[in-house]
C-alpha cells in the first residue's frame, strides 16, 4: 500500500515572518503547506506490514514555497525562504 493512501491531504496557509535579503525589510508572508491528515482507520485490504507502518506515522504537513516576492513595493525581488521548517508534524 502507498503511504500516501494513510492521510487525508488538504491546503493551508500560515503566516510567517521572513526578511528580505535584498532590502532587509521584514514582513509577514503567507506560506502554502500541504498538510497531510492521517485516516482514523486503514481499508480492510490492508497487510501486517501496512498495519505496522500505519502505526509509526503520524500527521504532518510540507510546505510547497520555497520562494517568496518582497512586499516592498520599491525592491519586490523574489528571495528564498530561509530559516522556516518545511516539514512539521501536527
Ligand atoms: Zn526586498
Amino acid at each position: 500500500m502507498d503511504e500516501r493512501a494513510f492521510y487525508k491531504e488538504s491546503q493551508t496557509t500560515k503566516p510567517a515572518a521572513l526578511n528580505c535579503p535584498f532590502c532587509h525589510t521584514q514582513d509577514t508572508y503567507d506560506l502554502h503547506w500541504t498538510v497531510r491528515t492521517k485516516i482514523d482507520r486503514l481499508p480492510g485490504h490492508a497487510d501486517e506490514r501496512d498495519r505496522a507502518k500505519f502505526k509509526k506515522s503520524q500527521s504532518y504537513m510540507v510546505l510547497m514555497d520555497d520562494k517568496v516576492a518582497c512586499k516592498n513595493l520599491r525592491c519586490r525581488k523574489r528571495f528564498d525562504i530561509s530559516g522556516v521548517k518545511t516539514m512539521a508534524f501536527i
